[in-house]
């Protein structure tokens, strides 16, 4: 397995509780609110094992009726211990919870800045859907920790192990009663606790197949009508849900038994000791109010051990999630900066060289895309690239952003090396026309200014004027205000090329990397695309993946392209003229028209 991929659920580091100091370091940050929480938690827990104790007192004295005073004070402390309970309870939900969510969100950041910077080979190797839930649900299960399990079974802790002292000091006999049972109880917790938990895992297993089918056939659903597969894939999802409910059902099974056998356990010891209680009482050996108190306390410890059973299994959970993600926090991209990176000038020309060029994608190593690939373009000039599908155009691009690098040969930008640079300082001198637009949930303005954060108002409107997509937008209900759907569903295909080309002019970087999307637009869109493009080609350096044939007509060079390398280059006139593959191409790709 290679360094970067993150492991799934199953391959999750096993029941490592350590993992769970990944954890620390986050809550470290907030040491006053986790004494806070500590402080309440303690007291919380103390007032728990001293309520019987107030119990006793009222039961001995207040049902010998001799001593109405020590029975006010007994009241009265059993009342001071409930208000001490419930505010030190509230206080510590309020501080706990406070820092489950705070952590939570520490973490979900800092993921995020460290996902965002990674390379694309990091995404090809695990899947973004699978980081995407990792940076939800594994957060989600470190907030139910942080904010819920961990004080659970702190308090339980502290009230087991405190509760157990104090039923030894009051009761050696009764307490040695119950603990016959325990061993029982405890290899039951633990053997049937393992089974509990791997079906758990797999019925969260089930639960994300359910999610990704659903994802699947909804993200796919004009396919899936077209082709009138909705009871298909109905029938499919049905079959996924009804095995996460078999796998849930065993869990539940399972778990009833485990109940059943609990309660048994605890509630049969409780009444032997119950019986065993009373001949002393009869005897009187021990009062009626200490049997009571007793009794009572003993089904706290016992409720507190059955509370640290089930948060054990969660903290587990937990600790698998903590272990994920400080994988994903620990991600290394494979492009980063060097330790002193070069920095490039404010301005540059846009001197693109790329040399001797070898590179294969990780994912596909024994298959180059390139090979000894060799180009310069010019200030100035425009380049475009042509060729068969899969002859490599989209690759040249995607290592000009340095998204790759190559195996072997070296790209230069100004004679800068891009490898010796900052990635996020020489991508500053790029702008990218993606084929297909990508459409920020947001309004038409935000989507523009995407090209430059900083832009003005009027400057974007400057843009969209340019990019001939002014008049759409003013059009639109809200003008720049309107309000563009997560996927841009809202607009049409030229309007998006049109708005990505305004981007880019606001961006107005000297190298313009452009791959022409195949999209067939209708004449008129297709002529303001253009002029739009060749707005956004001037005095640029600009590399384009030409489908258009004004484009390829109007380039300084076309490049022929095929099976990763470079089999023809010339202007349209000079290549039409020869009887090659580009040739070929144009007449099928452009029609008679040249
Ligand atoms: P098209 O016009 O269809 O987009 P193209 O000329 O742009 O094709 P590239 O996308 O550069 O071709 O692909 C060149 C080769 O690299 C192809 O064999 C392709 O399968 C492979 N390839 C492209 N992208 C990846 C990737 N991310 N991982 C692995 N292999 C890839």
């Amino acid at each position: 397995m290679a360094d970067n991929v993150i492991r799934t659920e199953d391959e999750a580091p096993k029941g490592k509780l350590v993992k769970l100091s990944t954890l620390w370091g986050f809550v470290r940050a907030y040491k006053p609110q986790l004494a806070l929480a500590i402080l309440f938690l303690v007291i919380a827990a103390s007032t728990v094992l001293i309520v019987p104790t107030a119990l006793q007192g009222i039961i001995d004295k207040g049902f010998s009726g001799d001593d109405a005073v020590a029975v006010n004070d007994y009241f009265s402390l059993f009342f001071i211990i409930v208000a001490v309970m419930a505010a030190s309870t509230a206080l510590r939900f309020y501080y706990v919870t406070w820092l489950g969510e705070r952590v939570v969100a520490d973490i979900r950041k800092a993921v995020y800045e460290r996902l965002i910077t990674l390379s694309p080979e990091f995404f090809e190797e695990n899947r973004p859907g699978e980081i995407v839930s990792r940076l939800t649900a594994d957060t989600t299960l470190i907030q139910s920790i942080v904010g819920s399990s961990f004080s659970i079974w702190a308090r339980n802790f502290l009230i087991a192990i405190a509760g157990t002292v104090w039923l030894f000091i009051m009761s050696p006999k009764l307490m040695a009663y119950i603990s016959l049972g325990f061993p029982v109880t405890i290899v039951m917790l633990v053997f049937v606790g393992r089974r509990v938990k791997t079906l758990s895992r797999s019925s969260q297993d089930r639960v994300a197949d359910v999610g990704a089918r659903a994802n699947e056939s909804l993200g796919a659903l004009s396919v899936v009508q077209a082709f009138t597969r909705e009871q298909a894939e109905a029938s499919r999802f049905a079959t996924a849900v009804d095995d996460a409910f078999k796998i849930a059902r065993k869990r539940i099974r399972v778990r009833s038994m485990l109940t059943f056998a609990m309660i048994f356990l605890i509630f049969g010891s409780i009444a032997a000791v119950l019986y065993s209680g009373v001949q002393d009482v009869i005897s009187g050996s021990m009062t009626g109010g200490a049997l009571a108190a007793f009794i009572m306390r003993a089904a706290f410890v016992a409720g507190a051990f059955g509370a640290l059973a089930e948060v054990y299994s969660e903290l587990q959970r937990a600790a698998g999630a903590a272990g994920r993600l400080a994988e994903l926090l620990s991600a290394e991209s494979k492009i980063k900066a060097p330790i002193n990176p070069k920095k490039m000038p404010e301005k540059i020309t846009g001197d693109i060289i790329l040399k001797d060029i070898d590179f294969a994608y990780p994912s596909k190593k024994d298959q180059q895309a390139l090979k000894k690939f060799n180009l310069q373009i010019k200030p100035g000039e425009t380049v475009a690239l042509v060729g068969p599908s899969g002859a490599g155009k989209s690759t040249v691009l995607q290592l000009l952003l340095r998204f790759y690098d190559p195996q072997q040969g070296e790209i230069t930008i100004d004679g800068f090396n891009v490898a010796e640079t900052d990635p996020t300082d020489f991508r500053q001198h790029l702008s990218l026309v993606p084929q297909e637009t990508v459409i920020f949930a947001g309004s038409i303005m935000e989507n523009i200014r995407y090209g430059r954060l900083d832009a003005s108002d009027d400057e974007v409107r400057t843009a969209a004027k340019a990019a001939a997509a002014y008049d759409f937008i003013e059009a639109s209900p809200d003008g720049f205000d309107t309000m563009l759907g997560e996927r841009g569903t809202r607009i049409s295909g030229g309007q998006r090329q049109r708005l990505a080309i305004a981007r880019a002019i606001l961006r107005d970087a000297p190298v313009l990397l452009l791959d022409e999307a195949t999209s067939a637009l209708d004449a008129e869109s297709e002529k303001k695309v253009q002029e739009a493009l060749e707005h956004l080609m001037t005095g640029r350096t600009t590399l384009v993946i030409a489908h258009r044939l004004a484009t390829v007509k109007k380039a300084d060079r076309i490049i022929v392209m095929d099976n990763g390398g470079i089999v023809a280059e010339g202007t349209h006139s000079e290549l039409a003229k020869k009887d090659g593959l580009y040739k070929r191409l144009s007449d099928l790709q452009f029609g008679d028209l040249n």
